[in-house]
């Protein structure tokens, strides 16, 4: 065993970081003692560079910190991956043991009050200007970090702060819980197949299981989505769907249909979690210095204050407001000619859209699917890539961890920038869903150049026999908005961690290269290019192309009309001088509806009761963003629409589109503003015009 070879063979792989993962050597026994190892390492890092003779600079600070938590987050992020793209036994344990540790290091180094006081110390010195923009940036980004986790507050300030942080938690926990059992505490039981009609089969199916499992006979319909929606948008029946909808849209709220015992709706009511948590958001933003949580939230975000994101809301209503009256007046007409529903109501919108929109652009998705096989959809993604930014991809050879992962090399003039792994099929031990991850980002350290690896993971369903994996549209859309992210991470020219990569890109503008990417899926050249028919070689038709395309903008104006609606009331109610109440909460939702909705839902509606993204998930005063990096995103892609129909001929112009998205926006990063980055590329602020064509809301001419 002291032969050289068999000693490295043995070696813990997640030590060795930040490399090219070692797959085949990794086991699950490996993570506890990796870890006692890298923490070790990253806390005698931190008292290093916290020492009191330890001079406040990048090199004797930041770097080698970053050097020992890049280490420990490279091996954590192995073990992440791992275990979302191969779960086993031992793995989720050794993850599920190791996670509160990696959690309690991550939360210790962010209140760190002496590595806050270097942090500041480099920000105070005079060496601070000479240094690189991107440098100034992490320092930057790490100040307001610390700021906003309250490093600032001295005494009882503080241990408020504290206890603030901690009940909040333990409020948009109670928040969800609270959401889950009210949706739980509802079902619907019948015996007669008769009022499900209209189900499709395998809803009927799940509804006879359901009560076969519950041990009741017939049928059970509950508030889960599966159960849920299908009924909304099929059962014929007005009177069922009624039912359904009023038990759904007053969850958690003392008007609920369910419990029936009124003490026990009252536990899961969400109206006073709701009034605490607001009380708690304003008081944290007073402590802090703000006037209100809305401008805490913008802090790190792109948006720059709570009356921009609502002009912005407010300008977008009213250009998508005529569209929305249309479509609502396209389904009353449709639903009293073709439905017998003479006056629509909530509980029949669903099922009048549903039938209106298999009457005019029907198509199935199964049809669809024959003509994207992911072997010519990669290519066809590869040459959009290369031709737009002048780079080459090109297959590659590392360790992987599965069978069915290919490697990847980008290069530019012959050079590698940059690898990724593409994992695209699911199988059992796989998570469901799609996403990029990093294995490791772009740093410079003196002469070495650490290029950007990337993940890329879908769930595609598996090749069959001779057949290669045929993806829907939807997943070609998926993973052209997947490798919208990689190039961001792997395209980058950013020397520093921290905001090399998509690192420390604003929360609202990190969508844009991702949503970016999914506009060439809805291209017809770039369609017709990547389609080929599995069995006849043909490309998609074109004409079930504009029926897809007539679809994909179906009632957009409505749904962006809904979407202003929660982003609106998420923002009113985060900047309210007073706190509000359940009553107060109530009226600003009802003056929003208002102000922009076509549809009103009936009194009893308490939809707030149920909004987990801002009660129960990260999006507090931060629901715009969907919409925000929606008009970025299409915007940044008008660019390129422009230039190909530019008079001095498309390819020059595309060629030097290209480099200029690949300049400002991709390379650049987290080392400047994301709004500096737009311009820079675009010339101009972000306009919401072509957010509005591409939907389809255009006056015909
Ligand atoms: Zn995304």
């Amino acid at each position: 065993m002291n032969d050289k070879t068999a000693s490295s063979d043995t070696a813990n792989p997640l030590l060795e970081g930040p490399g090219l993962p070692r797959f085949t050597a990794f086991s699950p026994d490996q993570v506890s003692p990796a870890l006692d190892s890298l923490l070790a390492d990253a806390r005698s890092a931190l008292e290093q560079v916290t020492a009191a003779d330890t001079p406040a600079t990048w090199e004797t600070v930041v770097d080698p910190l970053d050097t020992a938590t890049e280490r420990l987050g490279w091996a954590w992020g192995l073990v992440g991956h791992l275990n979302a793209v191969d779960d086993n036994k031992p793995l989720r344990e050794a993850y599920n043991a190791n996670l509160p540790r990696m959690t309690q290091f991550w939360t210790e180094l962010g209140q760190n009050q002496a590595l806050f006081e270097k942090y500041r110390a480099i920000r105070a010195s005079s060496g601070f200007d000479a240094l690189p923009a991107s440098r100034r940036q992490v320092i930057e980004h790490a100040l307001r970090d610390f700021r906003l986790g309250g490093a600032e507050l001295e005494g009882p300030g503080r241990t408020r702060f504290g206890e603030i942080q901690e009940r909040a938690a333990a409020l948009a926990q109670k928040f969800s819980e609270n959401v889950l059992d009210a949706t739980n505490a509802f079902e619907f039981l019948t015996e007669d197949a008769a009022r499900l009609d209209g189900l499709p089969p395998d809803a009927l199916e799940a509804a006879a299981a359901d009560a076969a499992t519950a041990g009741k006979p017939g049928y059970r319909l509950t508030l889960q989505m599966p159960s849920y929606l299908p009924v909304m948008q099929y059962a014929t029946d007005r009177k069922l769907r009624s039912r359904l909808y009023h038990a759904y849209g007053t969850r958690a709220s003392l008007d609920a249909l369910a419990p029936e015992d009124a003490e026990a709706r009252a536990a899961l009511d969400n109206a006073p979690v709701i009034d605490e948590l607001l009380r708690l958001r304003d008081e944290e933003a007073k402590l802090l210095g703000y006037q209100n949580f809305g401008e805490v939230s913008l802090v790190p975000k792109m948006a720059d204050s709570p009356a921009q994101v609502m002009a912005f809301l407010h300008d977008l209503a009213v250009k998508a407001r005529p569209f929305a009256e249309r479509d609502v007046a396209e389904m009353r007409q449709f639903a009293a000619d073709e439905l017998g529903i003479r006056d629509m109501q909530s509980w029949d919108t669903a099922f009048v859209s549903e039938k209106l929109k298999e009457a005019r652009y029907a198509f199935s998705s199964q049809t669809v699917k024959q003509y994207f096989q992911l072997p010519r959809v990669l290519d066809g993604l590869f040459g959009l890539v290369e031709r737009l930014f002048g780079v080459k991809v090109a297959a590659d050879t590392a360790e992987c961890w599965h069978p069915e992962v290919r490697f990847f090399r980008i290069e530019r003039d012959g050079r590698a920038i940059g690898h990724f792994f593409v994992d695209p099929c699911s199988r059992a031990s796989k998570r469901p869903g799609a996403w990029m991850d990093s294995v490791r980002s772009r740093r410079v350290l003196g002469k070495t150049v650490q290029t950007p690896v990337a993940y890329l993971v879908c769930n595609f369903s598996a090749p069959v026999g001779k057949r290669p994996s045929l993806l829907t549209h939807d997943d070609v859309t998926t993973l052209f908005h997947e490798f919208g992210h990689g190039i961001h991470h792997l395209l980058t020219r950013v020397d520093d961690l921290g905001v090399s990569g998509i690192g420390g890109v604003e929360w609202d503008a990190v969508e844009l290269p991702s949503q970016f990417m999914e506009n060439f899926c809805w291209e017809w050249d770039n369609v017709r290019e990547m389609s080929a028919h599995v069995d006849t070689g043909e490309p998609l038709p074109r004409e079930l192309f504009d029926r897809m395309l007539a679809a994909k903008n179906f009632q957009a104006g409505l749904q962006t009309l809904r979407q202003i609606e929660f982003a609106l009331f998420d923002m009113r109610i985060h900047v309210a001088p007073e706190p509000l109440g359940a009553d107060g909460v109530q009226r600003i939702l009802d003056q929003v509806r208002d102000e922009v909705a076509v549809l009103r839902p009936p009194a009893y509606n308490r939809f707030q009761n149920s909004f987990s993204h801002i009660f129960g998930g990260g999006y507090a005063a931060g629901y715009y963003s969907y919409k925000w990096a929606e008009v970025l995103s299409a915007d940044a892609y008008a660019a390129f629409e422009e230039a190909a129909s530019a008079p001095e001929g498309a390819d020059a112009a595309l060629a030097a589109t290209g480099q200029r998205f690949l300049d400002e926006i991709l390379s650049v990063g987290g080392s400047r503003p994301a709004i500096d980055s737009f311009r820079a590329f675009r010339g101009r602020d972000p306009e919401l015009d072509a957010l509005l064509r591409h939907n389809g809301m255009v006056e015909a001419s």
